[in-house]
């Protein structure tokens, strides 16, 4: 069966083959490795996907489902050719406040679900620095989180209900959109970080939250990268739940400001923390923060103007651009410690980079204790390459040392396979790789989806 043929027969104009339409495709926002696939299908509906699962299996033809390719981790690239399924065209969004919820199909993004959210008093918490190309269906296919994690959580917290299509091009609903559901094991957890290997998420019924009355963002700058983690350990121990509570080390505030032009002051770390809730609770909490940031030598300055608060929301959300544009290789980290060993964490990955002397600039949702240690390198000079790439084994395998996680939200893709094993290794549960790869073959028998990613 020729695999082109059928495609083009059952989608017609949706099925792309010439290589100036495909080659967009090719890598994603990690850049790890380029692969040109056999072609792309646009789908429009879970009909579409369907039918591509469908003729993918009875030719078996990898599939790898794309949204905004911004994966960190070479999760998007179609390594071993074959069909490049892309759901960017499924962008529909309901939302019913009546019952809580907002339906998303798949390619709709993360910022324009929030957005709609916003027209009925109500928003989307999973925020991640790319929302704005991010797409719910990867989302959740990578359990994202983001910046308003660490009061919200990730994108797991949010889902009522999927509608998948598996290899063979069933389509399967899983639960409905209550706030309470009962089926038996939860199977909805099952495709949340699957990475696309296990089949298409089509469509998400998400729980929406009601806007706060009011937000206060606070801005904490150091003399010293270790006060900054005490006074987010300390933030976190009190019992105040900040929305955001973000670490930016030197090296990150540096290149920030050339590349921004921000107004933004020399320092040796800066915080950068969120509370919201009702008016008459907000200021105090915000005082609060004020002055456990003064307590651990900080400078803390909290404001609710809109446009101070949007400048330093951009100065957050741009930093991975900036880095990337300031050095051609870069490895980026998605470490998380526990919250308790922050301060260790930050001492100890110091000394990495101070031991291999490359830059690494290093920031993250450190109130979830999730850091991202971006390791800077020229991709031209093999010395350098080799010292990244120990550099990045020796960040990971220092978090799971320490009782925390190789990823935290960008997932495992092409570039942690290896690490995952020595994660699993350390809590004796190699069983869980094994467990993981049965169900996988119970799923996709002829191992279509995603192939070469996630399972060592
Ligand atoms: C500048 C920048 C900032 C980032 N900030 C954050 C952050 O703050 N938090 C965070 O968590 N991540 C962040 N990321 C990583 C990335 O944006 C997220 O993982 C995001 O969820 C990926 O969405 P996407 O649509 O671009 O996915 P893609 O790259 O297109 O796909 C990612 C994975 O999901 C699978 N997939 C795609 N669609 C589906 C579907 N419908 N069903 C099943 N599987 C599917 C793909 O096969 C692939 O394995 C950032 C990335 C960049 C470039």
């Amino acid at each position: 069966m020729d695999v082109i043929k059928e495609l083009k027969g059952e989608l017609g104009e949706k099925v792309l083959t010439e290589p100036e339409d495909i080659y967009a495709y090719v890598t994603d926002a990690s850049n790890v490795l380029r692969q040109v696939p056999l072609a792309v299908v646009r789908a429009y509906s879970t009909e579409d996907v369907s039918k591509v699962l469908r003729i993918a299996n009875e030719t078996s033809t990898p599939v790898v489902v794309r949204g905004g390719g911004t994966s960190l981790t070479g999760a998007s690239v179609p390594v071993k050719g074959g069909i490049l399924l892309d759901v960017t065209p499924m962008d529909g969004i309901e939302v019913n406040v009546d019952d809580g919820w907002v339906m998303a199909e798949a390619g709709a993004t993360v910022a324009k679900v929030d957005q709609e959210c916003r027209k009925y008093g109500y928003f989307f918490p999973p925020d991640p620095a790319s929302s704005r190309y991010a797409t719910i269906g990867a989302a959740l296919a990578e359990n994202a989180g983001g910046l308003r994690g660490a009061k919200y959580g990730v994108m797991k917290n949010w889902v009522l209900s999927l509608e998948v299509v598996i290899p063979g091009g069933e389509v399967l609903r899983i639960g409905k959109p209550l706030y309470k559901w009962r089926w038996g094991p939860d199977l909805i957890s099952l495709f949340i970080g699957s990475e696309g290997t296990l089949g298409v998420i089509t469509k998400a019924w998400l729980r929406i939250y009601p806007l706060p009355e009011k937000v206060v963002r606070i801005l904490g700058l150091f003399n010293s990268l270790e006060d900054a983690g005490r006074a987010i350990f300390e933030i976190r121990r009190s019992g105040i739940l900040p929305t955001m509570l973000e670490l930016l080390d030197d090296e990150s505030v540096n290149i920030v400001r050339e590349q921004s032009g921000l107004d933004i002051p020399e320092t040796e770390a800066m915080i950068i923390v969120d509370v919201d809730g009702p008016k008459e609770a907000v200021w105090r909490l915000a005082n609060q923060v004020t002055e456990i940031i003064g307590r651990n030598g900080g400078k803390a300055e909290a404001s609710d103007d809109p446009e101070e608060m949007k400048r330093l929301y951009a100065v957050r959300q741009g930093i991975y651009a900036a880095v990337t544009r300031t050095y051609k290789g870069v490895l980026i980290e998605d470490v998380v410690f526990p919250v308790s060993k922050l301060v260790e964490a930050l001492r100890e990955i110091k000394k990495i980079k101070e031991k291999y002397g490359l830059p690494m600039p290093t920031f993250g949702h450190a109130g979830d204790g999730n850091l991202h240690p971006n390791i800077c390198y020229d991709p031209d000079d093999p010395e350098q390459v080799k010292k990244a790439e120990e550099m990045f084994r020796e960040v990971a395998l220092l978090a799971i040392r320490m009782g925390g996680s190789l990823s935290g939200e960008h997932g495992i893709g092409l570039t942690k396979k290896e690490l995952l094993v020595e994660e699993l290794k350390s809590v004796n549960s190699l069983g869980y790789l094994k467990l993981v790869k049965e169900i996988k073959r119970v799923l996709d028998p002829k191992g279509i989806m995603n192939p070469g990613k996630l399972y060592p």
